[in-house]
Order: structure tokens, then sequence, then C-alpha cells
């Protein structure tokens, strides 16, 4: 029996962190096409391995344990038992924080499946690199056993790009019998099928999930130096007829929360305008998109893409602009691919054609930007820059739905491993809490008392952890708001919520 792994995914395009459920786990799962292939998640194998598959209760005194909320419906004991060879999807580039789910190491795992007897597999994004860390180099855990590596069975064709995790594979102690690229590999001929057959996945998972959509793979004009997204693919976009086949196939199975999410700019799909319109038809429950290249926002006649996304996607759909710097010095010598005129000229047209509240009480199609620290040439001028583009953006009344600031995970083959490492994240090091908390006291949370103003209502929010008496809440959907009321309330069930404070970059309400 095949049983698939998920310890979770995260990378610059695409999300596969609960509440989303990325493409890998369902094109492996739809590839393997036999009966009885089992899905199951790295929080189903905490639980039973550390806590005798038992649930812990939540005292009032605890926070919700995010490392075992993850649950499948399988019996887990018996999948281990039964499972002849084991795919484990492992691979997080871009660190975030996730409220309710704790993504699995290439260490963590290793550790927790080293004594299942079967064929082990490690796929998926790690096999580039790993980082749950913004700042760090990726993992670097010795990955093959011994034996595999004496005979050399032809997996280290895929050496080459993969040096920084490979170099630890002389150490002979990992636990794979193979590392294969293949599984995350699939052609968008192959995708056309398996995608549909992977749905199916849906019927083994216990909550609601977000549905992680891809349109495409590759960058068609980026370079930036910390990304492995044009190391990883080259640029190709899927057909259109089979994006609307995944989705309605999805949707018959129950799913209702979908993000056009696992692409690298959904303004670069060459069919996205008669994409939305035909999910028109579909009245989805959520759908969201996620990257944007700014620079895509202002060529001509793309305006008819960001009106078709406020009319057809579902209110507090943000379009995630990778502007990682706006000091100009950093943006030349990162290759980053939008100057700091373009990225605020691209702020200004969707605030303009989405900043209208909508139905769920979030504006419809709002900016969010992304802040990247520890690049290559960062200096204290690059705050000084960053802070006054923000408040020029506050000052005029536009609005970010987030900002979203990370360090750099300095990942093999990329151009700011090769020229700096880590050489700016530790010279910066001791500004990046000062630099952080200035973005999020003077400007995030500003931002958000115009965004949510008090007393807005949001609707739809799913009560998903308790931390002490509180319970906390957020929408389905992109880059979710978290809203904590006081109580407990009933988890994974549904409440529209009053705001009534905010905090640096959440909110506090009550349930109406
Ligand atoms: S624009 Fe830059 S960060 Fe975005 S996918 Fe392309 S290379 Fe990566």
């Amino acid at each position: 029996m095949y049983t698939i792994l998920d310890c979770y995914t995260d990378e610059a395009a695409g999300l596969g962190v609960p509440p989303y459920l990325g493409t890998y786990p369902r094109y492996v799962y739809g590839y393997l096409n036999k009966k009885n292939t089992k899905y199951i998640t790295i929080d189903d194998l905490r639980l039973f391995k550390k806590y005798e598959g038992k649930e812990k209760e939540i005292t009032l005194k605890d926070k919700s344990q995010i490392s075992t909320y993850n649950l499948t419906k399988n019996d887990i004991k018996k999948v281990l038992e039964k499972t002849k060879t084991l795919i484990v999807i492992v691979g997080v580039h871009v660190p975030g924080k996730y409220l309710s789910a704790l993504p699995g190491t290439l260490k963590e795992v290793s550790e927790l499946i080293k004594d299942i007897k079967c064929f082990k597999i490690l796929t998926g994004p790690a096999v580039y690199g790993n980082q749950l860390l913004g700042g760090k180099f990726s993992e670097s855990v010795p990955l093959l056993k011994k034996d595999v590596h004496e005979k050399n069975q032809g997996v280290f064709d895929e050496v080459s790009v993969n040096q920084g995790v490979f170099d630890e594979v002389s150490v002979n102690q990992g636990v794979f019998d193979e590392v294969s690229v293949n599984f995350f590999r699939f052609g968008y001929d192959e995708v056309s099928k398996i995608s549909i057959k992977g749905a199916e996945i849906l019927k083994q998972i216990k909550d609601p999930r977000v549905i992680e959509i891809e349109t495409g793979r590759g960058c068609d004009i980026g370079k930036c130096s910390f990304c492995t997204e044009p190391i990883k693919n080259r640029v190709e976009y899927r057909d259109k007829k089979d994006v609307l086949n995944e989705i309605k196939e999805f949707y018959k199975l129950g799913a209702e929360y979908f993000r056009l999410g696992k692409n690298t700019c959904f303004y670069s799909y060459p069919e996205a305008v008669s994409l939305l319109k035909d999910l028109k038809k579909l009245k989805l429950k959520v759908l969201h998109i996620d990257n944007v290249n700014p620079v895509k926002v202002m060529m001509d006649k793309n305006d008819e893409i960001t009106k078709t996304i406020v009319d057809v996607c579902t209110s507090g759909n943000i379009a995630a602009f990778g502007v990682e710097s706006f000091d100009s010095k950093v943006v030349k010598e990162n290759n980053l691919n939008c100057s700091p005129e373009v990225a605020l000229k691209a702020i200004k047209k969707i605030n303009e054609i989405g900043g209208e509240k909508g139905e769920n009480g979030l504006p419809k199609f709002l900016p969010g930007i992304n802040i990247i620290f520890g690049l290559i040439g960062e200096s204290k001028k690059t705050h000084k820059e960053n802070m006054k583009y923000l408040k020029k953006i506050l000052d005029s009344n536009l609005l970010l739905r987030r900002i979203n600031i990370r360090q750099a995970a300095v990942l093999p083959g990329t151009q700011l491993m090769k020229e700096a490492g880590n050489k700016f994240l530790r010279k910066n090091k001791k500004y990046y809490w000062k630099w952080r908390n200035e973005i999020r006291s003077k400007i995030d949370n500003e931002m958000l008392k115009k965004v949510v103003p008090k007393n807005t209502i949001l609707k739809e929010c799913y009560a998903e952890i308790y931390d002490g008496n509180k319970t906390f809440l957020r929408q389905f959907g992109t880059y979710p708001l978290v809203i904590g009321v006081e109580g407990r309330l009933e988890l994974k069930k549904f409440y529209n919520v009053k705001v009534l404070e905010h905090m640096q970059r959440g909110l506090g309400g009550e349930v109406i």
C-alpha cells in the first residue's frame, strides 16, 4: 500500500499549510491512482508517535496544540502497518507564522519515520532545501540511507542543483531510500489527469480546506536573488479547461474555498480573464488569488484583469506584491522585478478598482506587500526608504491589506547564497526587531484601522484555536486576519464577529 505523508509546503508560489491543501499530495495521489492509497499528515504521525493517538484536552490555561491539529480520518496505526511505500512531502521555502499548523522539518520527520519498515521516498520543495525559520540557511540533514548512498542508485542525478542539501549525504545516516524530484515535476499533460483524480484525497481529510489551485509555474521576468522558483521551473501555464475541470471536481466533492495561488503572478496567466468569467458561474464561497507582479498591473490593457478579479472573486481578496524592498540599491543588487515607483502606482491602481467594501466585511480587493530583510546591499538606509514609502502610502489614504515581513531564507542555488550567504542577515540582525516593530506600530496598526474600522462585521469567521480563555478565529481565504474574542467558542464552527479593537496586526471583537 502507498501512503502519502504530508508535512506541508510553503513556497513563494504555492501554499500547502493547513487550512490550505497544497498541490503536491493531490498530484502524487492522482498519479498513484491506486484505490487504497492513504493520505496522512505530520500531525497524525505526531499524535500517534508522541501521544499514543490521544488528543490532548485543552484546559483553560492551555493553548490549542497546533502540532497535532490537522488530522485525517485515517487509523494511523493500521495505515503504517500496511504501508509498503511511504512518500513524504516536505518543503518550506518562505516560512511564515501559522495559526493552526506546524510544518514538519526534515529533521523531525526523519526521526519520526526512521523505525517504520517500508520504502521511503522524500519529495516536495525540500529537495531544494528546507527552512522553517527565516534568516537561516536551509536544513542540512542527512537524507539517504547508508546502503542506498553506497549503491548510488541513480538518485544523484539531481545533486548538481541541490548541493546545499545533499552535502551532508556523505554522513550516511539518513532514513530515505530515495529522494525524488520527479514526484513534483509532473508535466502539465499529466497534471490534467492526475489533478482530477487527486481531488479524491479530500475524502480522507476531516476539516474544510482551502484548495490551492495551480495556473502556472516559473517566473517570466524575475531573477530575484533569494528565489528558487526560476531554478525549479521553466515558465509554463496550464490550460484553462484543465484548471476549470479540477476546480469543478473539488466542488463536486464538497470543497467551497479556492485560491488561484500556485503561480508566480496571476496577471501573467494568459487566460486570466476568461478563466475568472467561467468560474463566476460556479458561485464559489471563496475565490481568491495570491501573487501579483506590480509591473503587470500597470501594463496596458491589464485593467481588465483587475476589474474582472473585483467582479468575480470574493471579497477580502489580496494582490500579494513581492516588493521586497523600497531601497533602490537593494532592488538593483538583488535583481528585484519592481521599482518603488511602479509599486506605488500599482498599489494606487488596485485601490481605485478594488477598494470598495465587500460582502464579508472586508474591502473587495486590496494590495498586500512583502518585505524581506537580509537581502544583498541592505543597510540602515533600506529601512529608512521602506518607512518613507510606507508612510507615503498611509498618508495618501491608500490601503494595504497586509505587510508581510520576513528574513530571507538562504537557499541553495540562489544568487543570495552564492554572493552573500547570510552576510547581511548577520550584519543587520540587531536592527530587525526594531525595524519590524516600527513598521508594525507606525504603519500596520494605522492601516488596519482604516481597512477594518471599529464596528465592522466580519462574516463567517471560523473558530480555529484557543489560547487560555480566548478563541481565535479567521475567515477562509487569502492571508486572513486573526480575530480574538473573549471566552471559548465551539471550535470549527462559523461566527459573525464585530470588530472592537485593533492590535498591531490582529483584531479583537465580539460574536454577534
Ligand atoms: S518575481 Fe522574483 S520572487 Fe517572484 S517568482 Fe519571480 S524570481 Fe521569484
